[in-house]
């Protein structure tokens, strides 16, 4: 293997260092979920495009490949066909979403950043199940305001994930309520916020987890008051709540 190729599955074999680290309770043991149960039934597409991310510098902000994997099973398990994706980036979880779906299952994908999504579109068209997915590059907020005030799409959905701006996710919250089925599952991701969510007030954080972490600390406080969902956070990838929709 050429040296270069060498580096690149270096990179992308390792885990992230945000998003896992005060997760579990070492390293190792991720890495060693990553190389048991993870890489070796990882879809030689998201192989690829994993790969692709992890030479780009915004690389930190991907999917991690367990909750691909994690995202794969649980949209098969509840038989989703028409989903929705905020925040698409290079398009890992989109990829893990669109080969759970069967051939005429949809996503809608919004992100203000078409460039980054198109890095991984090849990949996505190559794997054959981009006709799955309809792009909307913009802010998601005004389209789903559009989409509430139009009724046509209410409990649309029959799975949502959320991976965007975290500062928004109560915003989005208020309307993806009315656009996910009842039955439905609404992902919120990031809820454990690099474990800053229980740092002391004092603690060394980066800036951007600092000005984040109260989104997010009220985020988890606003979802487990709220008697239209059930929850459950899981300890996956940066950490994840799944919010079922009641009524
Ligand atoms: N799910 C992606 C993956 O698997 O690689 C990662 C998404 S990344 C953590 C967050 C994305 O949200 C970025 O690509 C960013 O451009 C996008 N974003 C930020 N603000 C947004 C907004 N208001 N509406 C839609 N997308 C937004
Ligand atoms: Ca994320």
């Amino acid at each position: 293997m050429a040296q270069a190729a060498v580096a690149t599955e270096t990179q992308a074999g390792r885990h992230q260092e945000v998003g896992h680290k005060s997760l579990l309770q070492s390293d190792d043991l991720y890495q060693y979920i990553l190389e048991t149960s993870v890489y070796p039934r990882e879809p030689e597409a998201m192989k690829e495009l994993r790969e692709i991310t992890a030479n780009h510098p915004w690389n930190i902000m991907t999917t991690s490949a367990d909750e691909g994997q994690f995202l794969n099973m649980l949209l098969k398990l509840i038989n989703a066909k028409n989903t929705m994706e905020i925040g698409v980036y290079t398009g890992y979880s989109l990829l893990a979403t669109a080969l759970a779906l069967p051939d005429d299952g949809k996503i809608l994908a919004m992100d203000i950043n078409k460039e980054n999504y198109e890095l991984g579109l090849p990949v996505i068209e190559k794997a054959g199940v981009a006709h799955k997915i309809e792009f909307k590059e913009g802010p998601a907020l005004p389209v789903l305001d559009q989409m509430v005030a139009e009724g046509k799409y209410d409990g649309a959905y029959d799975f949502i994930f959320v991976d965007a701006d975290k500062d928004n996710y109560l915003n989005y919250h208020k309307r993806l309520i009315d656009l996910v089925k009842v039955g439905g599952v609404i992902g919120y991701d990031n809820t454990l916020w690099n474990g800053s969510v229980v740092a002391p007030p004092d603690a060394p954080l980066r800036k951007y987890v600092r000005y984040y972490r109260d989104f997010v600390l009220e985020l988890n406080k606003a979802l487990a008051a709220d008697p239209r969902i059930e929850i459950c956070q899981l300890p996956v990838g940066d950490g994840i709540t799944l919010c079922r929709r009641l009524s």
